[in-house]
């Protein structure tokens, strides 16, 4: 099946009647492995009007709350947290996988599926009592926006948000933050 061509045929039909971001978003089934359905985003990238729809919606919840940098977690989540920071006239901080960032970091490890995994943030990326919004593309199981959650913390940040493209319900994420905000374009 051609996903792109099915995709954009969706967003036509779809497009001016809807104030949600899903007919943007294309399902690949197996990808990366077998079982998993993969929310692939390059096909809301690809529409400017996906892009502001989705942008808005993420900002909707962040009026008269008051936020000092956004923390974006790579590599999908560079993407809408770069025009977040922009629309927010603040700091953009990325968090990278392991080797990446060249200055001193500290790093913070989490399970996986399978396996465990590192990512790491600049040392003098957050300084204490800064308010942080964190963004990443998708809630899933929740570990990797934990781990994040634990660097800004150590480093003296406050979350003000996790706010995500969309998130997955059925895979309970949202427990392991729990103690924040939790917003979404949209949900499964
Ligand atoms: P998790 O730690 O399980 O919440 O996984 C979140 C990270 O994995 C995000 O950075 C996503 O980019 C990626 N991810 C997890 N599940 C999916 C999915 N079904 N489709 C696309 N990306 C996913």
């Amino acid at each position: 099946m051609d996903l792109g061509a099915e995709s954009k045929k969706r967003i036509l039909l779809m497009k001016h009647n809807t104030k949600d971001i899903k007919p943007y978003i294309t399902d690949v089934p197996d990808f990366p492995k077998k079982g998993i359905v993969f929310k692939d985003i390059t096909t809301l990238l690809e529409s400017p009007e996906g892009v502001n729809l989705c942008l808005e919606l993420l900002l909707s919840e962040l009026k008269n709350k008051e936020i000092d940098k956004v923390v974006a977690i790579e590599a999908r989540g560079f993407f809408f947290g770069m025009l977040l920071a922009q629309s927010l006239n603040v700091p953009f901080v990325p968090v990278r996988k392991p080797g990446k960032l060249p200055r001193k970091v500290i790093s913070q490890s989490f399970d996986l599926e399978y396996g465990s995994d590192v990512l790491e943030l600049h040392d003098n990326a957050i300084i204490s009592g800064d308010k942080v919004l964190i963004h990443d593309d998708v809630l899933a199981t929740g570990g990797t926006v934990e781990a994040v959650c634990k660097m800004v913390e150590s480093l003296g940040g406050q979350i003000v948000q996790c706010n995500f493209i969309m998130k997955l319900d059925f895979l309970d994420g949202s427990k392991k933050i729990d103690a924040y905000p939790i917003y979404a374009a949209t949900t499964y």
